[in-house]
């Protein structure tokens, strides 16, 4: 049993740099008392490990080229193998967060207009050949709506739907303990990109809608998270102004000139190299 003192003094910590797969591999960071962060460099995205009382859950897959450096973290640094966990939420459906899915046995979830794309292996939005991944007879178990909630032990994850970057992003929150796991939404001094079935004014839209939440934490799956309520309020802020900003100056694009001229649309769908 850990007491409140002990959690506000809780400190994250590197456990470990991946000694087989290196730079290809994940580091294993432990971010709370029980949970670990995956930390993907380069390909991929960060996997999210929640031990509850009662289940195991993972936020995420992970690139497939990146699973045996996770089973290999797993098994030796935590102790738990992959038949262990209960439970995976994926945050939205690209590849490079659905991808390891088909080696876990588990249910999976994932918001109904992710699980859409997946389960018709959409490969429009979910991008896996660009990228030389077979997404192909994925399923998603559980398709989720907002305020849906996981009561893993001890620890709850609400839904909260979050559409823009794709159709199918959501947010995972913890309500009575004030973290969440961003996905794709937001991000530590950067703006997400918006992708095929995505939508500018939803992301404005769902970033407003984050930013009436109480978050003392986030942990995004690109990049770094970010700790304190007054650091999360501010890079939820300036998401919304840069995304505002954008809109803006599409549309008085689109205003003064013919359309031809206006094309590409505003940079954040303006991709010199694929980030997902
Ligand atoms: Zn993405």
């Amino acid at each position: 049993m850990v007491d409140k003192k002990d959690i506000s003094l809780f400190q994250p910590r590197k456990i470990k740099d991946d000694d087989i797969y290196g730079k290809e591999g994940y580091i294993l960071n432990l971010i709370k008392p029980n949970i670990y962060q995956f930390y993907s460099r380069g390909a991929g995205c960060h996997v999210y490990l929640i031990i509850g009382e009662d289940l195991n859950v993972l936020i995420d897959t992970g690139i497939i080229s990146k699973f045996n450096s996770l089973n290999y973290l797993l098994t030796t640094e935590i102790g738990l193998k992959i038949e262990d966990i209960d439970l995976v939420i994926n945050t939205h459906e690209h590849f490079d967060h659905i991808s390891s899915n088909a080696y876990l046995r588990c249910p999976i979830a994932a918001h109904r207009w992710a699980a859409t794309k997946i389960q018709h292996t959409d490969e429009l939005i979910t991008k896996g050949k660009k990228w030389g991944v077979d997404l192909s007879n994925l399923k998603i178990n559980i398709w989720l709506e907002d305020r849906n909630i996981f009561d893993i032990g001890n620890v709850f994850l609400k839904i909260i739907e979050t559409p823009g970057h794709t159709s199918g992003c959501i947010c995972i929150y913890e309500p009575y303990k004030h973290y969440i796991f961003s996905g794709d939404t937001l991000f530590k001094g950067a703006t997400t990109n918006i992708y095929e079935s995505g939508s500018i004014s939803e992301y404005i839209n769902s970033l407003q809608i984050l930013n009436t939440l109480r978050i003392r934490e986030f942990f995004p799956s690109h990049g770094k998270y970010v700790l304190g309520e007054e650091n999360v309020k501010n890079e939820i802020e300036s998401s919304i102004e840069n995304a505002m900003m954008e809109l803006d100056t599409f549309i008085n694009k689109l205003k003064s000139k013919p359309l031809e001229e206006v094309k590409p649309p505003p940079s954040l769908y303006r991709r010199e190299e694929e980030d997902l």
